[in-house]
């Protein structure tokens, strides 16, 4: 699907070439541009020709020298240049099916998108890939690509992903494991059905496919209070996290002396809840799998301990720090020992609990502003409420209940101010004059 140029970046070779806003790229080098992938790919090398139709219809060939791999610099009127590819499934652990009724429509959206695994980083399930993308995904080497396995058992991935595709797509792992494409790889363990004996069965497998098989998360279901309708899953408790830790913590100790590196993880989020003490920050390698909650909070707290020096006898204004349930602790002892090198340390945490999706969901990063206003307001909150910037969509403008950090601070009284995922920057904000 040809698309409109919407941007041509200054001094960038599309702009050398005098390409601009308001044309449409037919092709490059004669192959014609479907989507962004083809864009990224075909505009690789040093001498290209573009087939550019102009906004009055008529179609020209433009000579582009550039360096090889240097971007030309186009931006287009859509990110993937044609429609993101939806999902196919209806997973029985799903989020988005367990999101109340009347949120913003964007966040029903259930992309399962090749390209978005490619350029963004998301998850894929394949069962919608066809022999054309698979093809292409070889072809072009895309890689790496991040994959939501769940299971390698596949009659019990159709009953988990409810797709009668599900099983037969595992083989597209075989094929990128043959062509060289690195796959990093999750699991969401939900009790009673790809844990025990089935969780040892997949991470035998997807070891059998190491090195294409880079690495592999394995993260708890998520359970919210909106499963009207909805297979019932029973929630992770302490012990099916502890067990689930059993399991890969001895098995990931086997491929570290195998293979030279643990290939597999738990997310922080099953150390909480089975009362765990979380690993060093050594323990995650690359921390690949960083965006999925492994090794996030040890690292946050790493970057906290290491800066805390620097604010060796400084004084800040009293905060609170308001964050979920699941983190909260361990922010608490943060705040101990800044507090124990730092005079006039005036600040607490609150941990708030969840009543918007529910109280099985305990994490930061779905906090929402209500529960924000309904738990911290008449509290002494100080003169600041801090909070974990992954409450807010990307841009920061909005929590996921629509209501904006401007709405929830006029209704506390007191600024709120965004902490990044980084144990420096909550000093910083802590310091902050
Ligand atoms: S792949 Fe499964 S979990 Fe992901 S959006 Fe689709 S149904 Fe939901």
């Amino acid at each position: 699907m040809a698309s409109k140029i919407t941007l041509v970046d200054q001094d960038s070779p599309a702009d050398r070439a005098g390409l601009r806003a308001g044309q449409i790229l037919l092709s490059i080098d004669g192959t014609s541009i479907r989507d962004v992938l083809d864009y990224k790919f075909y505009s690789y090398d040093a001498k290209l020709v573009l087939k550019i139709q102009d906004e009055d219809g008529a179609v020209c060939d433009i000579p582009v020298h550039k360096h090889e791999g240097e971007p030309l610099g186009l931006t287009f009127e859509h990110y993937l240049m044609d429609g993101m590819k939806q999902c196919s499934n209806k997973c029985v652990f799903c989020f988005i099916d367990q999101l109340p009724k009347g949120m913003r429509e964007t966040l029903y959206v259930k992309d399962d998108d090749a390209r978005m695994s490619f350029l963004m980083g998301n998850y894929i399930s394949m069962t919608n890939l066809s022999e054309a993308d698979v093809d292409r995904i070889l072809r072009m080497h895309i890689s790496p690509v991040n994959i939501s396995v769940q299971t390698t058992n596949p009659e019990l991935r159709v009953k988990m992903l409810q797709n009668k595709r599900a099983g037969e797509a595992l083989q597209i792992m075989n094929r990128f494991a043959e062509g060289g494409i690195t796959m990093n790889c999750q699991l969401v363990v939900c009790k009673g059905l790809n844990d025990g004996e089935e969780l040892r069965r997949s991470l035998r497998d997807l070891k059998a496919l190491y090195p294409a098989v880079s690495t592999i998360s394995v993260v708890p279901f998520g359970m919210t209070n909106h499963r009207e309708g909805l297979y019932a899953l029973e929630p992770t408790t302490s012990e099916s996290a502890g067990e689930v830790l059993d399991i890969v913590e001895p098995f990931a100790d086997e491929c570290l002396q195998e293979l030279g590196t643990r290939l597999v993880w738990c997310g922080d989020e099953l150390y909480l809840k089975a009362g765990r003490p979380l690993r060093d920050t050594e323990y995650y390698e690359d921390f690949t799998q960083f965006e999925n909650g492994i090794g996030m909070l040890p690292l946050f707290m790493e970057e906290f301990r290491l800066a805390l020096p620097d604010y060796k006898g400084r004084t800040a204004r009293p905060f609170t720090i308001a964050t979920g349930q699941a983190a909260a602790p361990s922010l608490a002892l943060l705040l101990d020992e800044a507090a124990a090198k730092c005079d006039n340390l005036r600040g607490q945490v609150v941990a708030i609990r969840n009543d918007f999706f529910g109280q099985l969901v305990s994490v930061a990063g779905l906090v929402t502003g209500q529960d924000l206003v309904k738990q911290l307001k008449g509290r002494e909150l100080g003169e600041r409420v801090l909070i974990s910037a992954n409450m807010l969509r990307d841009g920061g403008d909005v929590f996921l209940d629509d209501m904006t950090p401007q709405q929830v601070s006029v209704e506390l009284g007191v600024p709120i101010v965004p902490v990044e995922i980084d144990g420096a920057d909550l000093l910083c904000k802590i310091f902050e004059d």
